[in-house]
């Protein structure tokens, strides 16, 4: 058998309070001089009183690039935010070898403890292994009072996970890459897990918000288990990144991809309606027009999928063009 190794994060601290102490929490766990990646409205509301930092407006790799030029001294690199923040500050870590802490403060995505970069220029996305961050810090107080659509495209990225493993699978059957049965299982079960609690998540109780951020921490060390984003990114996925190099930048990652799933799950022959309705459940968009997406670019974005990334998903195995495109996404009622 060939030799594996599992990068996990070595620590995941669920906390309510931990932000508003997290200069001290740093402090505890060894480091001495923190730089934070924020946002406008992290920088504002969250940021540590005379903490060191670097602002984002968007996860690029110019702008990951300047973070990791700011470094000076620093000892650890604090991602607070949403995605983008942590993505760059994974690749703030990545360049100049320090250890990352992840600190969500949005319960949006699945990179919170995933060892993936995902940036993008001009909308073409970029991805690279990296390892999980060495620690995650979750604040259940502030997640709850998360913005309605940050919760849904959490929940989308959850439920994207019944198609890219689907996908994984078939790559195993129709090319023979190998398939991970047990980080398979995990993946699914995040899936099943969010959809019995979809209620509690769509009304922001604490125990919904917990199990959607179980889900989403869960999806990062499944892709640390298989050193890869494939059992937790497929078509989906690709079907999100397509409508973002369309338009030029990133649309909400989670909500687009909940959207790929319906159109996913019908050329998989399987419940795409199944699917909708849970999306609907939560109040998440179902519709090209809910997304803000032109029928002809949504039309466009599932076409080109499978030419943005070199992994086989259903989207190859039926060599989807616009024609099937259009069809499938006027059967499921996207456009
Ligand atoms: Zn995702």
């Amino acid at each position: 058998m060939k030799l594996r190794e599992i990068d996990l994060p070595s620590r995941v601290v669920v906390r309510p309070g931990i932000v508003s102490e997290l200069d001290e929490y740093v402090g505890d766990l060894g480091f001495r001089n923190p730089i934070y990646i924020v946002d406008a409205f992290t920088k504002e509301h969250f940021l540590p009183e005379g903490a060191d930092f670097f602002s984002v407006p968007e996860a690029t790799t110019q702008y990951a690039e300047a973070a990791a030029s700011a470094v000076d001294g620093h000892d650890v690199v604090v991602g607070l935010g949403g995605g983008k923040n942590i993505d760059v500050a994974k690749y703030v870590g990545w360049k100049r070898n320090i250890p990352v802490i992840s600190v969500p403060t949005l319960p949006s995505h699945d990179g919170i403890a995933s060892p993936m970069i995902s940036l993008s220029d001009s909308g073409k996305p970029y991805s690279q292994y990296f390892r999980p961050p060495h620690f995650v810090l979750i604040d259940p107080d502030i997640l709850v009072n998360a913005p309605d659509e940050f919760v849904r495209a959490g929940f989308g990225d959850v439920i994207g996970k019944y198609t890219s493993v689907y996908d994984w699978w078939l790559g195993h059957i129709d090319t023979g890459e190998y398939f991970g049965d047990y980080s398979a299982a995990l993946a699914r079960m995040t899936f099943r897990h969010v959809v019995r609690f979809r209620k509690a998540i769509a009304r922001k109780t604490y125990e919904g918000i917990n199990v959607l951020m179980e889900a989403l921490v869960t999806n990062g060390i499944v892709m640390g288990i298989q050193h890869s984003s494939r059992p937790a990114s497929g078509s989906e996925h690709l079907i999100s990144h397509a409508l973002d190099y369309l338009r030029g930048r990133k649309g909400m990652h989670g909500v687009q991809v909940g959207v790929g799933t319906i159109v996913a799950a019908y050329f998989q022959g399987r419940d795409w309606e199944r699917v909708r309705k849970y999306l609907e459940d939560v109040g998440a968009p179902v519709t090209a027009e809910e997304l803000g997406v032109p029928e002809d670019r949504m039309v466009k974005a599932v076409a080109i999928a499978r030419t943005l990334r070199n992994r086989y998903t259903i989207l190859h195995r039926l060599k989807v063009d616009e024609e099937i495109a259009k069809n499938a996404l006027k059967a499921t009622e996207v456009i």
